[in-house]
């Protein structure tokens, strides 16, 4: 029997329950694995709470990422000892995921542990960085340089939000951090490379179709009418990456920015990013990400206290990454 937090359904509420589970009732997969830690990423939030209904069947163990050591394989790509991540498929949705003391997983999902990486790290970076770091790739893919001009990150003070803005910086754009939460964030967002911080009021508005051109690149975690003005005042031949719904899954723009001023939207996905591009993206963040995010940017938190941090990413409360210990 192993720890594990367990979703349930009860009356159509969702009901998260610290207990003890069989591994014999792990679901089916290549490779067993000893879990060292997951994180918090909203999609958890989501899953924990009920508050979407992103969790496809009950009883389900949250943790949409996990990293671990193998305990066994039935593939060769693995053997017992070996450090793996785990992000996306599905898990934590449809698959029993990452909150629990024990895993098992079908081997194409899982990415070798880089070499200088563990499972902490792994966890700290997590979906958010991932994703963050596949949205960064984005723009630098469309030609976004830093002489481009500055960048926009919107839902700075997130997960993915203070992943982009540290890659970004680091990289040498100069990033301009859009948070709900200046007063309390700006000094953090500062101390991990945002030249400036935007209220995010200034973009939770109705935008004109066109506004003046501020932004080479965009990441954003947010949507709703943030994106919409973020689009508006893209410059030129400019790349916005999004990635996410935190303010909402609507988009309320028109055609203009893309007709008239040639700007490219590209949507990110890591959930089913194929495995080279999603292995090239974990080397990058571990060359790029500089020793300071981890000490600034990151909370680890027990099992035990998984539903009141779902609860707190629901409300916009946290800031930067949480990683679950096992
Ligand atoms: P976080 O909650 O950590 O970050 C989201 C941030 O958005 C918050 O910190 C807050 O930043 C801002 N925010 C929160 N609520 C609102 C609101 N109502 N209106 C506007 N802004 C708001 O979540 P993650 O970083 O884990 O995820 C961010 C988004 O990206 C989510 O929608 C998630 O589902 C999505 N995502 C998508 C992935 C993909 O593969 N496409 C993978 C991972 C995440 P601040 O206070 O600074 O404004």
């Amino acid at each position: 029997m192993v720890k594990a937090l367990l979703l349930n359904q009860e009356d159509k509420k969702t009901i998260a329950q610290l207990t003890e589970i069989s591994i014999d009732d792990l679901p089916q997969g290549e490779v067993l694995v000893d879990v060292a830690c997951s994180s918090i990423n909203y999609k958890d939030g989501l899953a924990v709470t009920g508050k979407a209904p992103v969790v496809t069947q009950f009883p389900m163990v949250p943790g949409i990422d996990c990293a671990g050591t193998v305990i066994e394989s039935t593939d060769e790509r693995y053997q017992a000892g070996d450090k793996v991540i785990l992000t996306g498929w599905g898990v934590g949705e449809g698959h029993w995921g990452g909150m629990a003391e024990k895993a098992r997983f079908k081997a194409d999902w899982l990415v070798p542990m880089p070499a200088n990486c563990d499972e902490t790290k792994a966890m700290q970076i997590g979906t958010a960085g991932l994703t963050a770091m596949l949205c960064v790739q984005a723009l630098v893919d469309g030609g976004v340089k830093p002489e481009s001009g500055p960048v926009l990150v919107t839902g700075a003070s997130g997960g993915v939000g203070s992943v982009a803005v540290t890659l970004l910086a680091k990289l040498g754009y100069e990033v301009v951090a859009s948070s709900g939460r200046v007063e309390e964030n700006s000094e953090l967002l500062k101390a991990l490379g945002a030249s400036s911080v935007l209220d995010r009021s200034e973009l939770d508005r109705d935008a004109r179709p066109l506004e003046r051109q501020l932004w080479a690149g965009l990441v954003d975690t947010v949507g709703n009418k943030v994106l919409a003005t973020a689009l508006s005042q893209m410059k030129y031949d400019s790349v916005a990456a999004i990635c996410g719904l935190a303010g909402g899954f609507a988009l309320p723009t028109t055609v203009m920015p893309f007709i008239l001023r040639g700007v490219r939207l590209q949507g990110i996905d890591s959930v089913y990013c194929p495995f080279a591009k999603r292995q090239a993206a974990w080397e990058r963040i571990l060359e790029i990400l500089p020793e300071s995010f981890f000490a600034h940017a990151c909370n680890a938190i027990s099992l035990e206290q998984v539903e009141e941090y779902a609860n707190k990413i629901i409300r916009g409360q946290v800031t930067g990454r949480v990683l679950v210990k096992l």
